[in-house]
């Protein structure tokens, strides 16, 4: 079986982008393939986070997991800094990488931009990324459309590693669906929907309210032509909506386009109103109970011993190549 691992920022509300584009499809893969699913909380760090929350939120996104099907008998499921490893490969990897490859990196530009002080860990965190996959030799790796540039980087150092020292590491795959893979802003459809943009108006939340997600459809930014047509480069609010719609009804794009002729955006706003709750609220009961229950942490202890044992072999072996181990 195909081992598959991936992973999510505890930053900010975890958004219907990261769930369309990952969480979702992670759940579909446990049954076919041997899974590893992190909460990336040394990521958070790269941007400065407030102690007390990052440990909510981590918790909170293991307990989202489960909610919305991960199955810590079929996946294992772990929280990032409980694998010390994963750091200790990364120094290995930082001394093989190179300081132009990481300057190239689009999401550092991205998110360096307008800010004074960049920590070094923003710098390198693709790095990072590059240990928690090879770390585990995964094959696939299930992320969205946004990622899929620090996963070149992955397989280029695991390769340059490799031809350097000897096989060491499987050469990872990334997992990008064709479609929904980007997920766009609903206030600006040029750009992608993420946890941490500014306004809350960019994004639905796995925790919205019907409310919240009422208000924040309706505002959602479109076009003046008023025609329901799947055209991402000329109609790209439209397109979004008629994405989500789709990823979140099982209705085909062409089915919607067909079924929706002839209506005003209105109807199209309203009726994503309802799928997007009618999907959401089970998942938001589930990730209730869960909290209560105190099973999270469980789950999380017992995926991080499974996954140290495997990290550690990782590790052994290539500190083995690098002439560091002594004994
Ligand atoms: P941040 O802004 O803090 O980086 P994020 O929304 O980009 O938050 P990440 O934790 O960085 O979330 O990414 C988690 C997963 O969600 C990754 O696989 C990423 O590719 C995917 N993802 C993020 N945004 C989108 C989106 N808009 N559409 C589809 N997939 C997305
Ligand atoms: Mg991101």
């Amino acid at each position: 079986m195909k081992r598959v691992l991936s992973g999510v920022q505890p930053t900010g509300d975890v958004t219907i982008g990261n769930y369309l584009g990952a969480i979702k499809r992670f759940v579909d893969l446990q049954d076919t393939t041997d899974p590893y699913f992190m909460i990336v909380n040394l990521h958070a760090w790269t941007v400065p986070q407030d102690p007390q929350v990052l440990k909510e939120k981590t918790i909170n996104l293991a307990a989202l997991y489960l909610a919305v099907g991960l199955d810590p008998k079929k996946s294992v499921i772990f929280a990032q800094s409980d694998v010390p490893e994963h750091t200790e490969l990364t120094w290995l990897l930082q001394c093989i990488a190179y300081f132009g490859e990481l300057g190239r990196m689009i999401q550092f530009k991205e998110k360096s931009e307008d800010k004074q002080n960049v920590s070094v860990g923003l710098y390198t965190y693709p790095v990072l990324m590059a240990a928690d996959i090879l770390i585990y030799q995964a094959d696939l790796v299930p992320v969205g459309e946004d990622q899929k540039q620090h996963l070149e980087l992955t397989r280029d150092l695991a390769e340059r590693f490799n031809n350097r020292f000897g096989h060491t590491f499987t050469v990872p795959d990334p997992l990008i669906n064709e479609f929904g893979a980007r997920i766009m802003g609903l206030d600006d459809p040029s750009k992608k929907m993420s946890k941490s943009a500014k306004s809350p108006y960019n994004r639905i939340t796995m925790m919205d309210t019907p409310d919240e997600i009422k208000s924040k459809i309706m505002k959602a930014v479109t076009d003046t032509d008023n025609q329901i047509r799947f055209d991402p480069v000329n109609k790209p609010g439209i397109s979004n909506l008629l994405t989500i719609y789709s990823l979140f009804s099982g209705e085909t794009i062409p089915q919607l386009e067909e079924r929706l002729a002839g209506q005003g955006y209105g109807t199209l706003k309203k009726e994503l109103v309802e799928v997007v709750v009618n999907h959401l609220q089970p998942i938001q009961q589930r990730l209730q109970q869960l909290k209560k229950s105190g099973e999270v942490l469980d789950v999380l202890r017992n995926g991080a011993e499974r996954a140290r044992a495997e990290a550690a072999k990782t590790v052994q072996a290539a500190k083995e190549k690098m002439g560091l181990l002594l004994g």
